[in-house]
């Protein structure tokens, strides 16, 4: 990437993002570390301005960005556009879990898709078109999670019909994506949806990173064809299981291990390229 590439980092203010958007910086990239709250979010940019070495040269700031929001979202686009002419490196964090086990509700269920899910891919739709082209191509990095796979070993949905459709490039499609989700859903509203199959554990937030990986390939497959000098390349992650807030300070490795797949991710040079696939420890994993 070239020293001046513009990196948008979501729900950078804590955790994984926060790490994501200090070790991009630290890569000499300029950051615009993003948060729905404001004091948060300057707070986190001050720290990471402050605790930088000079020689470092960091080049870092803060924007206000609610995923969930798509005022907000478009209100980002165009400041992005004005500002910086584009951007060149996306990482889409913002989450959300409120599972604790096999529980669930429809409340959360909703949160929980429309922050990962829908927030995740309305920030790839918003940002695609202002995505810079350049000899060294863009780049989305999706923060998924291992609790997504289709396949999972303990957690995977039932029905086997639907888990061969989602594998099956020519079957994948974004209506069947939302076809099981809104089924998903209004199981959930029914109190019916532990007796139909979705994962047990975790259930809403893993459905909405199963959603997150099938989105990642259908875009890889759009943006698939731009010629050279218009490359975008887009992956996603699990960082394994983290000590931030979202675990209650449980897991087994820092916010920054967590954020070094991603960051690698971001910084892959282009070629060879890198498009579509599903990331942990540095290493491609099956969706
Ligand atoms: P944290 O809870 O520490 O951080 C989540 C971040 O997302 C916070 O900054 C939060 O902001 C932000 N966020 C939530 N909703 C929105 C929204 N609507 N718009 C913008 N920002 C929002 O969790 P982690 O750092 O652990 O999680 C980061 C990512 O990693 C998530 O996508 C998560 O699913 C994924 N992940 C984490 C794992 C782990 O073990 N920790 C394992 C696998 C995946 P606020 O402070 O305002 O709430």
């Amino acid at each position: 990437l070239s020293p001046c590439a513009v990196a948008v980092v979501t729900g950078a203010n804590r955790g994984i993002g926060f790490e994501a958007a200090r070790l991009l910086a630290l890569h000499g990239l300029h950051v615009v570390l993003t948060s729905r709250d404001a004091a948060k979010g300057q707070d986190a940019a001050g720290r990471i301005l402050a605790e930088a070495p000079d020689e470092a040269g960091v080049s870092l700031e803060w924007r206000q960005l609610d995923v969930a929001d798509s005022a907000s979202v478009e209100a980002f686009a165009a400041w992005a556009v004005e500002t910086h002419g584009g951007i060149h490196v996306l990482v889409n964090n913002a989450g959300v879990n409120f599972n604790k086990g096999a529980d669930n509700s429809v409340e959360f269920a909703e949160q929980v898709i429309e922050t990962n899910y829908y927030g995740t891919k309305r920030m790839i739709d918003a940002m695609i078109p202002l995505m810079k082209s350049s000899p060294y191509g863009a780049r989305i990095v999706n923060v998924s999670s291992r609790l997504g796979r289709v396949n999972g070993r303990r957690n995977r949905i039932g029905d086997v019909s639907l888990r061969d459709r989602l594998l099956k490039d020519d079957c994948l499609s974004e209506q069947l994506v939302d076809e099981m989700i809104t089924k998903f859903l209004e199981q959930v509203k029914q109190g019916t949806w532990s007796s139909n199959q979705w994962p047990q554990m975790y259930t809403d937030y893993s459905i909405s990173k199963l959603a997150v990986n099938a989105y990642t390939r259908l875009v890889a497959r759009r943006l698939s064809d731009r010629p050279q000098g218009q490359k975008i390349y887009i992956n996603c992650f699990c960082p394994g299981w983290v000590k931030t807030a979202m675990t209650g300070w449980e897991g087994n490795i820092s916010a920054e291990e967590g954020a070094d797949t991603g960051v690698w991710l971001a910084l892959l040079p282009q070629e060879p390229s890198t498009n579509g696939k599903f990331f942990a420890e540095r290493r491609e994993i099956s969706f």
